[in-house]
């Protein structure tokens, strides 16, 4: 029996014609379908603006520069999240800080924010932890009484939906991801979504050196030859091979959507009445884009730890992920910033139980019941 990998990017016929098509143009890097995928973008999300750039990195550290981030400045971030969510604060020599999440959700604990809150902070980033929106009206309420901006880590939310809205069209500005095991995939490619007429012009300049609005098009027959630089931007544009990519994706992204819905839906069913594994909760008014479904074990009834029930997965043949070791555990932050782990119970107690399962587009019926056999069980044959 073949193995059953972690992820695997759903790619046809389309995306290939589409890149095959980009490369015949003649055209390879930000152009036409740059533009085009910027704009169905925004029209799937209703976003007003959407600027593409080469990563969710690229975009979290532009937002944070156009809102004017400053060394001695704070921004608040949740410790479970990939290192990207942190490290731009450390761009400008500001400080990121650290704080915890909810043992449910796994998102940003909003009365940790709420004590978190100093005279420099500038920013929150709520992350929506595997696709889970976050508390989005009361982060909103915070941030508006202490005059903060609210930029979102949405690289597992495309698409998710709080209320009747997509995420991409609440906070001042939403940063996404395209990297190769996102919901939806340019190989590597990032975007923000923002409201903000100002700050969408300024985007367009640095991500392209600080050059004068449309650039790109100075090698086009409509461009000329003369540009101005108005500041030291970076290099940080997309290619119109990755938005052909990219168009391809977002057509089919609500039918990506009912695959994840529909293998969640099956572990859900399987895993819910288990002693053994917890399964992930959907707080009312949201919809998860399920870009992670992570069951929780419970260790206090088993003889094995997480690390030893991924091996005996793997054994089986199961690939499997831990999202993720909380930013307090790296050496990095833990030096730098001096964490303790005391400071973040729930982070904790989630980190020794997460187990990441495939969710993808693809898996067939009898792979889903492969997954789910061979947790439970993993999970009976080492039962306390
Ligand atoms: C993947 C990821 C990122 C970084 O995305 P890139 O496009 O690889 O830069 C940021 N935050 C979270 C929570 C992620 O999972």
């Amino acid at each position: 029996m073949k193995d059953i990998p972690f992820h695997k990017p759903h790619i046809t016929e389309e995306e290939i014609a589409g890149v095959v098509e980009a490369l015949k143009s003649g055209w390879l890097t930000m152009g036409p379908q740059t533009l085009k995928f910027e704009e169905e973008f925004s029209h799937f999300l209703g976003s007003k603006h959407s600027i593409s750039l080469n990563s969710c990195t690229a975009a979290l550290h532009l937002a944070l520069k156009v809102i004017g981030l400053d060394r001695e400045d704070e921004v608040i971030v949740p410790t479970t999240t990939f290192t990207s969510t942190a490290e731009v604060v450390c761009y400008f020599g500001a400080k990121p800080v650290i704080v915890d999440v909810e043992r449910d959700t796994h998102n940003i604990d909003v009365s940790c924010v709420e004590r978190a809150i100093t005279d420099r902070t500038r920013a929150i980033i709520p992350v929506h932890f595997a696709g889970q929106p976050c508390d989005m009206d009361e982060i909103m309420n915070i941030a508006e009484q202490r005059r903060l901006h609210v930029i979102e880590d949405a690289a597992h939310a495309i698409p998710a939906k709080y209320h009747d809205r997509y995420i991409g069209t609440i906070g001042d500005m939403t940063c996404f991801s395209f990297y190769a095991t996102k919901t939806l995939t340019t190989g590597e490619g990032g975007m923000i979504t923002t409201a903000n007429d100002a700050w969408a012009e300024r985007l367009r300049s640095i991500r392209q050196h600080g050059i004068s609005k449309d650039a790109w098009k100075r090698y086009s027959k409509e461009g000329s030859w003369y540009y101005e630089v108005l500041e030291a931007g970076y290099k940080y544009n997309m290619t119109d091979i990755q938005a052909s990519l990219g168009l391809a994706q977002l057509k089919k992204q609500q039918w990506m959507l009912d695959e994840r819905n529909r293998i969640a839906d099956k572990y859900t069913e399987a895993f819910k009445d288990s002693d053994f594994i917890g399964v992930p909760l959907i707080k009312p008014g949201r919809s998860s884009a399920w870009h992670l479904y992570i069951i929780k074990l419970n260790i206090e009834a088993l003889r094995i730890n997480r690390a030893d029930f991924i091996e005996e997965l793997k054994a089986l043949g199961i690939g499997t992920s831990v999202h993720f070791i909380p930013l307090h555990r790296h050496p990095f932050y833990r030096e730098t910033f001096a964490c303790n782990e005391k400071d973040f119970p729930n982070a904790e107690w989630v980190y020794e139980r997460s187990v990441s399962l495939p969710v993808y587009p693809g898996m067939t019926d009898s792979d889903i019941e492969r997954v789910i056999d061979a947790v439970s069980g993993v999970a009976l044959n080492n039962k306390r």
